[in-house]
């Protein structure tokens, strides 16, 4: 209760604080997405981002000085997924470790691996969420999908969604929902689709859906998440359902927004 108090008190002199013109600039240079929001959208996500960047502890790993740039540029993303949520969807997420790029796996040593515990040496993949642990991305990897918003790939959201399926506990592809209706409708909807999608693979039919999500319930939730963002409209005339899903439970339809210009800077 006390804590809670302590808490609001702190976002409320946080939101008080003007949104740095810089970070402005960082969300309409690196995140594609950013300026096909209505004006309203983009101050929710202005005010997401400035308690995310604030609240959350952040790590440069392998060397990788962390600055403004890079946590906006990932608050902004993660929070596109809490929009029509709030901040308790992430209350879960604690850490955030930046690795420059990512690199060829190395084995992790016996003892790691036992622990289940991530390495602080080079980063094996892309990125990774752990259910009590921290978010773990590539700086490289995570720019390139905020600068490409229809390629149908995106690091961050991936693993935020990744984040939000394990708020309950559990990585089962299922996120906390409201109601058993809620639960019976996504039970429903996403054990049809994941099985179509097996299906499809195993007759080498060409999918919609990134076949990575054919690995597991959990990676079809993260993968489903990505294409919901990135070909909003192609998933809606392809698989129905499940956007109409994926939007009731983000409280957005990205459908219906402007389509997202590829990032206009270089650098
Ligand atoms: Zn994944």
């Amino acid at each position: 209760m006390l804590l809670r108090w302590l808490r609001d008190r702190r976002r409320h002199a946080l939101l008080e604080r003007p949104f740095p013109p810089a970070w402005t600039r960082y969300l309409e240079r690196n995140m594609g997405h950013y300026a096909a929001l209505s004006e309203r959208e983009q101050a929710t996500l202005r005010e997401l981002v400035q308690v995310f960047v604030a609240e959350k502890h952040w790590e440069g790993c392998g060397g990788l000085e962390l600055t403004d740039e890079i946590r906006v540029t990932i608050a902004g993303q993660a929070c596109l997924l809490i929009l029509g949520h709030d901040h308790d969807l992430y209350r879960k997420v604690d850490t955030i470790l930046v690795y420059p790029r990512a690199v060829v796996p190395r084995r992790p040593t016996l003892a790691q691996a036992a622990a289940g515990t991530p390495t602080r040496g080079p980063m094996p993949v892309l990125g990774e969420a752990h259910v009590r642990g921290p978010v773990i991305l590539a700086w490289d990897a995570a720019l390139r999908g905020g600068r490409r918003p229809r390629d149908g790939h995106n690091l961050v959201y991936h693993e935020f969604a990744h984040k939000l399926d394990m708020l309950d506990g559990a990585a089962d592809g299922t996120p906390a929902l409201a109601s058993r209706d809620d639960y019976e409708r996504w039970t429903r909807v996403c054990q049809r689709e994941y099985e179509a999608l097996q299906r499809a693979i195993d007759r080498g039919a060409r999918t919609f859906l990134d076949r990575y999500a054919a690995t597991n319930p959990a990676e079809f939730f993260a993968v489903a998440t990505e294409h919901f963002f990135e070909q909003p409209r192609e998933m809606r005339r392809e698989h129905p359902a499940l956007y109409e899903l994926l939007r009731d439970f983000y409280r957005q339809d990205p459908g219906a927004r402007a389509l997202p210009r590829r990032a206009r800077a270089r650098r």
